[in-house]
């Protein structure tokens, strides 16, 4: 050991401040989902002190971050102590390091002849014990030792078996089976759009967006987040004796293991694997954020064991952060529906994990000012959760001169009303409910996807409908003429009476989506389910007060006071008689009976035709249940592009696979009408 004198002071000034920020960060990060820097800076920070440590082994204290796993458990859940400790991974930044794994491992244990390398989930690492074949808890991984009982909301999470004593497997009477919890990209992007919108602070990447989720106190809000995991540790490993054959009797017994998994014989292999994923990532629909390679034989990871945090006989390979740089043109400001004004950033076409980049959300002033962005400036780019483009910081030292803090304006870009923001919220919003901006959003909001559906009504159509004065609100559209239409760019007379016998069909549609349509605040397509399930018509709905709203489940003081204002305002009471007016028939979506009764229908991969949420719909409407987990009582599951591990599960228990065509076909056949 170094004697604590020959310590320089400023190694141990810079070891005390870097346990300081380390600490601070990690809990931001572990504890409350809400890091302040991005994965990579975290991971600078803390290898500046596992340098430092190594260097002057006497700066190391006891409670040195770098010899814990992150995290503590939350405050409002009991607490379970976990039979082994749940590690955390040492990781590898370049192929060098990996080599460097693979070289200290073969040091100590001899010749190695098989690792293991599996996808690092982005989520959160989650123990669950079954008894007698049955779950009976689940546990957050918390500091390792400790962490939080959230046994009822895994329950929610349908790919976690419940029962596997139908498996007809011979098994122990107490196991523990370890895994990942995650976000799907969709469903983490879902959830953003929705907090957005709502006037709150997104997550910043899908891992605390699954921490948030899985550590809600009431479990029907962890339900609607949309929620998955993929297994990998079995304890004990009954009858396996290599990693490889433990990942295998979890999928017999029923458990949801990553299919894109390699044993790798040899140092070059691991790293072909993850040349491999380096880019075929962004073509999964969860996040993973690197390589986990493991020592495959169990007998050579216990001879291994673990130092501090985590097992000498694994190591996480990091993908390199996906950023690039761009420059900032413009600050552009746009009116949504709801009146919230959004600055976003207009880019310089950058490519970035996947796609090319031209514009990002700024979301409000203040994230403006905390970032002070400026236009003009050169920034670093990246996508959260690999999806959402997002600003990570300003390159200052390239900010040209002259360049000026940006302001948001005062008065509405469209209608040049005041700006109102109101207390306790980020956002400003243009209050005035004739602002052309909010009307046109509104439009097409109404005719999206998500709500009426009405195809061929796009911006284009919708912009020239409004400047034409054919159309205000809703309502209108139900009333444009085929003289109208034909006056419009693009249109003959077969286009206009598709379009009219398109808006014509939308006259009958499920009460959800006629409730998601009329854009209220705060309603988005799980809202308006739970208020479609709740009310049963429109008009029990339009005569709800605050009290009745509140009994709705899952709505909440803020929603209920938001729905109870708009359904009683001037703007709710005319847009809803109006529509009525214009013969618009909400109806309550059929459920139960149909030629799909009794049969459950798995989706995997995305369809071109039609979002997931639409496809379920079909399945319930036909009176099927649209399931999310594979097994034999499966009727059949639907593959679309990019399937995941459900169609390899399909396949090997037998389950019909169909495609996307033989899918619509389906559908067409058991009479499914466009919804
Ligand atoms: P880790 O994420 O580097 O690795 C350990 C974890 O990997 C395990 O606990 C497990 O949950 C997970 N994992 C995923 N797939 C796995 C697989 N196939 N096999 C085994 N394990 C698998 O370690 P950590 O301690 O959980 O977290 C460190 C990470 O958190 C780093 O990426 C770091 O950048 C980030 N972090 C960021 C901040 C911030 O402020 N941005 C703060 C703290 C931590």
């Amino acid at each position: 050991m170094v004697a604590t004198a020959s310590i320089p002071t400023a190694a141990r000034k810079r070891a005390s401040e870097l346990r300081e920020l380390v600490e601070y960060h990690g809990q931001r990060y572990y504890v409350l989902d809400a890091p302040e820097i991005t994965d990579a800076e975290y991971d600078a920070l803390f290898r500046e002190l596992v340098e430092l440590e190594t260097r002057y082994p006497g700066v190391q204290t006891l409670d040195s971050p770098t010899q814990r796993v992150g995290g503590a458990a939350l405050e409002g859940f009991s607490k379970v102590r976990h039979t082994r400790p749940m590690l955390s991974l040492g990781n590898a930044f370049s192929h060098d390091e990996v080599a460097e794994f693979v070289r200290r491992a073969e040091r100590a244990a001899g010749a190695i002849d098989a690792y293991v390398c599996e996808l690092k989930i982005d989520g959160l690492a989650i123990s669950l014990t079954y008894r007698d074949g049955r779950y009976v808890r689940a546990a957050t991984r918390g500091n390792g030792v400790e962490g939080e009982d959230v046994t009822a909301n895994v329950r929610t999470i349908r790919s976690v078996p419940m029962n596997l004593t139908a498996s007809g497997l011979k098994l122990p009477d107490t196991f523990e089976v370890r895994g990942e919890v995650y976000l799907p990209k969709v469903a983490f992007a879902a959830l953003n759009a929705r907090l957005d919108e709502a006037g709150k602070p997104g997550y910043a990447n899908p891992r605390n967006a699954a921490a948030g989720a899985v550590r809600q106190l009431d479990p029907t809000v962890t339900a609607k987040r949309g929620l998955q995991v993929f297994m990998y540790q079995l304890e004990p490993p009954g009858g396996a004796h290599t990693q490889a054959e433990v990942l295998d009797s979890l999928e017999r017994m029923g458990f949801r293991v990553n299919p894109h998994r390699r044993v790798a014989k040899s140092l070059d292999e691991v790293l072909g694997f993850i040349d491999e994923w380096a880019t075929r990532r962004h073509d999964l629909d969860y996040e993973t954020d690197g390589v986990v390679i493991k020592v495959s034989a169990l007998a050579l990871q216990a001879e291994l064991g673990t130092i501090a945090r985590s097992p000498r006989w694994a190591v996480a390979y990091k993908f390199p952060p996906e950023e690039r740089e761009t420059v900032v043109r413009d600050i552009a400001v746009y009116v949504g529906r709801t009146g919230a004004v959004t600055p976003v950033a207009m880019l310089d076409p950058v490519f970035v994990a996947g796609s090319t980049v031209r514009r990002s959300t700024l979301h409000n002033e203040d994230e403006v000012a905390r970032k002070d962005v400026r236009i003009g400036d050169t920034v670093i780019l990246h996508k959260a959760g690999d999806v959402i483009p997002e600003i990570v910081r300003v390159v200052v030292e390239k900010r040209p001169k002259g360049a000026k803090p940006w302001r948001m304006q005062e008065r509405c870009p469209a209608c040049d009303s005041q700006l109102v923001r109101e207390e306790g919220e980020a956002v400003r919003r243009c209050l005035n409910p004739l602002c052309p901006a909010q009307r046109r959003e509104k439009l097409l909001h109404f005719a999206s996807r998500a709500a009426l559906n009405i195809e061929g009504l796009g911006p284009a159509v919708i912009d020239q409908l409004i400047e034409h004065g054919y159309v205000n609100e809703p309502g209108d559209l139900f009333t444009v003429t085929k003289e109208q239409v034909l006056t419009l760019d693009g249109f003959a007379d077969r286009s206009a009476d598709k379009l009219l016998k398109a808006i014509e069909a939308r006259k009958r549609v499920p009460l959800a989506r006629f409730v998601n349509a009329l854009g209220i605040r705060h309603v988005g397509e799980h809202t308006a389910e739970s208020l479609a399930q709740h009310f049963g018509s429109i008009d029990a709905l339009a005569s709800a007060g605050e009290d009745e709203l509140l009994a709705v489940e899952g709505i909440g003081d803020v929603v209920a006071q938001h729905v109870a204002r708009w359904l009683a305002s001037d703007e709710g009471r005319e847009v809803i008689t109006h529509l009525r007016r214009a013969g618009v028939e909400p109806e309550q979506a059929a459920r139960g009976e149909g030629p799909w009764t009794g049969q459950t229908w798995v989706l995997t991969g995305t369809l071109d035709s039609m979002t997931r949420a639409e496809a379920e719909e079909h399945i319930r409407t036909l009176g099927g249940n649209p399931g999310s987990s594979v097994s034999r009582k499966t009727h059949a599951v639907v593959a679309g592009a990019s399937p995941g591990s459900k169609m390899e599960r399909a396949q090997r228990l037998g389950v019909r696979v169909l495609d996307e065509p033989a899918f619509l076909e389906a559908l067409d056949a058991a009479g499914a009408t466009a919804r």
